[in-house]
């Protein structure tokens, strides 16, 4: 077999893997993601859908799933996922396209129509079931611990077989069960490195800190802004919340696209550690409605409560309505709970302790902000120790890094070699033979 890495070499994001037959046609692209950092260069590298005989898409994260529809504006391929993939990547990819919309200035290929047509050539798979795709290919999907729906591949071609672990997380959190590595004998590891220098505190200390810190900021009579993601981030932190505080005494909002994202989570049972855990944490919550929202939203602000809202890195949506509400309050907090990039409004918050206003303004703010780290991804010591407990085939333990900064890829990489693999961070159209 043949792999081919069109994207995410040496950087996070626009995640594309292909994996063709030295035998026969069968041609399996892994994910197809978008690079969403204003550049002109935000997708993988070029292929044919044409040439595909099957495409399978890891998770509902855009960086994985945002340049699929591409491969459905004049033509089809059969395409796999998760049922759970299938439905939150709809709702991502709808929203990116009214985004592109609103930003007249972004160019965006494809529009909702091309949707209809993916979703009509997707087949859905449950996890660990062996299905064919090709001639003489087989792929499996298998949790991988990272968000609700998530999985990693098993391609096996060629008498020979790969595993692309996509985004994953050995850690336990509320929401997801860790990844296992999988018994079935591999040829080749490509596995992602985002955190390949550095390891995650102890889950249930950062559980604990935040809780203290949300309770501290309760306590004074003060309202807690979390800035975060409505996929999964969203979830894992209500349910966090939900665990160690009194909802009837300190109410927990939540705003933007967490409550469609929660209600498609409802459905399923088979994706969550704890189904009846989540969903108790999702309905004791209260969701800004579209009924009503703006005396809603006026009432969180005011609360001596705690507010979940999107984005993540304060970049846009309804967070920042909310952090301009608490910013001159010395007794309120805006808790981050993901990486935030450099440059971001979320970034020089956190370290400057400056809120940039959307003219580009600066002011210094007197609430307090924190970061708890609640990543979804493996940490260094997980992905190493992944690696050792994978079952190669041969000696020679092949291990390809992809999805990870280059200076962390490569100081990853020396480190997988020095504990015996032959290990290398491709670069961006590299391809090999296995
Ligand atoms: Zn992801
Ligand atoms: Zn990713």
């Amino acid at each position: 077999m043949r792999i081919s890495f069109l994207g995410s070499c040496r950087e996070v994001g626009r995640s594309a893997v292909l994996v063709e037959s030295e035998r026969n046609n069968d041609r399996i692209l892994l994910d197809y993601g978008v690079k969403m950092d204003g550049t002109e260069d935000n997708f993988p590298g070029h292929i044919r859908g044409r040439d595909l005989t099957a495409i399978v898409v890891t998770h509902a994260h855009i960086d994985h799933v945002g340049g699929i529809p591409i491969f459905f504006i004049s033509g089809a391929v059969p395409l796999y996922m998760t049922r759970l993939t299938q439905d939150i990547s709809d709702v991502l990819l709808r929203d990116m396209i009214n985004i592109a919309r609103y930003n007249s200035n972004t160019d965006l290929l494809f529009d909702k129509d091309v949707l209809g047509r993916m979703h009509r050539h997707t087949r859905t798979l449950r996890y660990n079931d062996r299905t064919q795709v090709g001639d003489e290919s087989f792929i499996t999907l298998i949790n991988n611990g990272h968000i609700p729906g998530s999985a990693m591949v098993l391609v096996e071609m060629d008498d020979q077989a790969m595993l692309y672990t996509s985004d994953m997380n050995a850690t336990q959190t509320q929401l997801m069960i860790p990844v296992v590595p999988p018994t079935q004998k591999i040829d080749a590891l490509v596995m992602e490195s985002t955190y390949g220098t550095t390891d995650h505190q102890p889950r249930l200390d950062v559980e604990k800190q935040f809780i203290e810190k949300v309770i501290e900021v309760l306590e004074s009579g003060g309202t807690v802004l979390v800035p975060a993601f409505g996929v999964s981030r969203s979830q894992e932190i209500l349910m966090v919340l939900h665990k160690y505080i009194d909802a009837s005494k300190y109410p927990i909002y939540v705003d933007g696209m967490a409550r469609k994202i929660g209600g498609l989570y409802k459905r399923y049972r088979t994706y969550f550690r704890n189904y009846w855990d989540m969903r108790n944490a999702l309905e004791k919550s209260n969701y800004i409605s579209r009924d009503n929202t703006f005396e809603q939203r006026q009432q969180a602000k005011r609360a001596n409560g705690v507010i979940v809202a999107p984005s993540g890195m304060l970049k846009g949506g309804t967070a920042r309505m909310y952090a301009e509400a608490v910013i001159n309050d010395p007794n309120s907090a805006i808790l981050v709970v993901s990486y935030q990039i450099p440059g971001t409004p979320g970034e020089v918050l956190l370290n400057e302790h400056k809120y940039t206003f959307n003219n580009g303004e600066q002011q210094e703010i007197a609430c307090q902000v924190l970061k708890f780290d609640f990543s979804s991804h493996s940490g260094k010591s997980q992905l190493l120790d992944f690696a050792k407990q994978c079952n190669f085939r041969d000696s020679e333990k092949k291990v390809f890094a992809v999805h990870g900064d280059e200076e962390v890829m490569i100081s990853f990489v020396n480190d997988l070699n020095e504990a015996g693999f032959k290990a290398a961070a491709p670069k961006q159209g590299e391809s090999i033979k296995i």
